[in-house]
C-alpha cells in the first residue's frame, strides 16, 4: 500500500494582530516556528506540519483558509492564537474553511518564569486568553474542531495531534475513494443496505456496481506466466498445504485463486477503486468465491465488504488509511458465535473466508476446504489466529435520516483451545466492558454484524474521524452501562433530528 501520508501535510496558522508592533510580531513568528518544530520532532506524527505566516487581519485569514481548501496536499489546519487575535476578524475565514481543524492551545514557554516575569512577558504570552477568544467564535459559528491543550514538547499533546492527523488523512482519502461492487447486496439482508447517494454527499465515497461477468472475463484473460509468479510468491509467504503445491493434486485450485487475485487487482486499478465488495449470491462464471484474493487485496490496503456490504468496505479502507505504518492491521470482521460459559465469555469472529492477514504476525496457512455456500468449487484461503491485544470493532448503520457509527473497544485473546477443524482465519475477543453489556448496547444501537476490526488505530482515531465527518459515534467501552448507553442514543437522536442535513 502506498503511504496515504506521502505528500500530505497540515498547515499551522498563528493568530495575532498589528497592535503589538514589529518587534513583538517578530518574536511571535520565531516562537510559533519553534512550536511547529517541536510538533515535527515527534515520531508519532505521520506527516509534516508546515508553518504559515502569522495572521493579523481578516483579509489574510480568509485568503489563508481558501488556500488551504484548494491545496490538495493540505488535509487540515492547526490554529494557535499566540497573542490576542480579536476573533471577529476570523469569522469569514472560519466560515470559508472546508477542511478539518485542530485548535492547539499552547504557549511558547513551558515553565512560568516566576522570578523575572514582567508586563512585557505577559503581553507576549497571552494565549491563555487569546485562545479562549478564538474558541468562542469557533463555537458560535458551530464549526467542528478538535481542541488540544499543552506544551508542544509533551508526548500527550503530540499524540493527540498525530491521531487527529491520521483521522484527517482518512477523511481526505474517503473524499477521493471509489468503491467497486461486483453484484448487489445479499438478498433480503437489511443492515448491509444504505443510501449510496447520501454516502457520497456525507463521506465523499463514490459507490458503483459492475456485473460480475466483467470480472470473469478479466480472470480468464490473465496470462499463465503471471500466475506462475504469483504462486511462487504464495509459496514464499505462506505455509502452503501440500495438496495445493506445484506437485499437489489440487494445485489448479491455487492457480485459479492467483488468477482471481491478478484479475481483481487489475480491475480495481482500472476503475480507480481502493475498496470493493463481492457476494456469494452473484458469482456468475467465477469458479470459486474469492477468498485468498480478497485477503491479499485487503492486506495491500484495499477496503472490502462481503455480501455486497459497501458500508463496511468503506470502514475497512478508512482503518487501513488511518492505521498505515502502525503495528497491527485492519480487516472485515463478523461476530460469528459465542463462548457463553460464565467467567470465560467471549466472541469468536470470522467470515466465510475474507479476514485480512494484517491481523497476524504469524505465517498464515494457505489451505483449501469445501464451502457449503455459493454453489461453486472449493475456495482457497489463508487460515490464522489474530494476534492478542487491544482492538476496536466499528460498524456503520444507515438509520434512514443519518448514518451511525458504533464502536466497541475489545481485547483480542488467544483461543481457549486450538481450533483444528475451523478452516478459516478468525479472531477471539472479550468485548469491553463484558459480553452481555457490549451485545445489549450493540443491538440497541442497531449496529451491524459486519464490522471493521482495527488493531492498528484505536477508538480515539475513530472518535476524531466521526467528529470531523460530523457522524454520530456510539461508543461501548470499559465505562459503558446499558442504561446510560440507551439514554445517550435517545438524546443524540433528538439532537440529530434538529441538526442533521443543515450543513
Ligand atoms: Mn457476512
Amino acid at each position: 500500500m502506498e503511504s496515504p501520508f506521502a505528500g500530505r501535510k497540515a498547515w499551522f496558522f498563528t493568530g495575532s494582530q498589528d497592535l503589538y508592533g514589529p518587534e513583538v510580531l517578530e518574536q511571535v513568528e520565531q516562537q510559533s516556528k519553534q512550536v511547529v518544530a517541536d510538533l515535527n520532532a515527534s515520531d508519532e506524527l505521520p506527516f509534516e506540519v508546515e508553518w504559515q505566516p502569522v495572521l493579523k487581519d481578516r483579509d489574510a485569514i480568509r485568503r489563508a483558509m481558501l488556500d488551504a481548501n484548494s491545496d490538495e496536499s493540505v488535509v487540515g489546519v492547526i490554529t494557535w492564537m499566540h497573542t490576542f487575535s480579536p476573533a471577529k476578524m476570523w469569522i469569514l475565514g472560519l466560515d470559508a474553511l472546508a477542511k478539518p481543524m485542530l485548535h492547539l492551545h499552547t504557549q511558547a514557554n513551558e515553565a512560568l518564569p516566576w522570578d523575572t516575569i514582567d508586563m512585557d512577558f505577559m503581553n507576549l504570552n497571552q494565549a491563555a486568553h487569546g485562545d479562549r477568544e478564538f474558541g468562542y467564535i469557533v463555537s458560535r459559528l458551530g464549526k467542528q474542531r478538535k481542541v488540544v491543550v499543552g506544551h508542544a514538547t509533551h508526548d500527550d499533546v503530540r499524540h493527540k495531534v498525530a491521531v487527529w492527523a491520521r483521522a484527517a488523512t482518512g477523511w481526505a482519502e474517503l473524499r477521493d475513494l471509489r468503491l467497486t461492487r461486483f453484484g448487489d447486496n445479499m438478498r433480503g439482508v437489511a443492515v448491509t443496505e444504505g443510501d449510496k447517494t447520501e454516502a457520497e454527499h456525507k463521506l465523499g465515497v463514490s459507490v458503483n456496481t459492475w456485473g460480475v461477468n466483467e470480472l470473469v472475463a478479466a480472470v480468464n484473460a490473465v496470462e499463465d506466466s503471471a500466475v506462475d509468479d504469483l504462486v511462487a510468491t504464495y509459496e514464499e509467504r505462506y505455509d502452503v498445504a501440500p495438496e495445493l503445491r506445484r506437485d499437489g493434486e489440487r494445485h489448479e485450485s491455487l492457480r485459479y485463486g492467483a488468477r482471481q487475485e491478478l484479475a481483481l487487482r487489475a480491475f480495481l486499478e482500472e476503475t480507480g477503486a481502493k475498496a470493493f465488495t463481492t457476494t456469494f449470491e452473484d458469482l456468475g462464471g467465477l469458479k470459486q468465491l474469492p477468498g485468498l484474493a480478497v485477503q491479499r487485496l485487503m492486506a495491500d490496503g484495499h477496503g472490502f465488504g462481503a455480501e455486497g456490504d459497501w458500508k463496511t468496505a468503506i470502514l475497512v479502507r478508512l482503518a487501513k488509511v488511518m492505521g498505515h505504518g502502525l503495528p497491527g492491521g485492519a480487516s472485515l470482521m463478523e461476530d460469528y458465535t459465542y463462548e457463553l460459559t460464565p467467567g470465560k465469555q467471549k466472541i469468536l469472529g470470522a467470515h466465510m473466508l475474507e479476514i485480512c492477514p494484517s491481523l497476524t504476525t504469524s505465517k498464515p496457512k494457505l489451505e483449501i476446504h469445501p464451502l457449503g455456500i455459493g454453489d461453486r468449487e472449493d475456495p482457497v484461503r489463508l487460515v490464522f489466529d489474530t494476534d492478542p491485544g487491544e482492538a476496536v470493532v466499528v460498524a456503520l448503520s444507515d438509520l434512514r435520516d443519518r448514518f451511525r457509527l458504533t464502536a466497541n473497544v475489545v481485547d483480542v485473546v488467544a483461543p481457549d483451545a486450538p481450533l483444528p477443524k475451523l478452516p478459516v482465519a478468525r479472531a477471539v475477543w472479550e468485548p469491553r466492558p463484558d459480553l452481555a453489556t457490549s451485545a445489549e448496547c450493540w443491538i440497541t444501537a442497531g449496529a451491524a454484524h459486519h464490522t471493521v476490526m482495527s488493531t492498528a488505530v484505536g477508538l480515539e482515531c475513530f472518535e476524531d474521524f466521526a467528529d470531523l465527518a460530523d457522524i454520530e459515534l456510539a461508543v461501548i467501552d470499559e465505562h459503558t452501562t446499558t442504561r446510560a448507553f440507551a439514554q445517550e442514543l435517545r438524546y443524540v437522536a433528538a439532537v440529530r433530528k434538529f441538526t442533521e442535513g443543515l450543513r
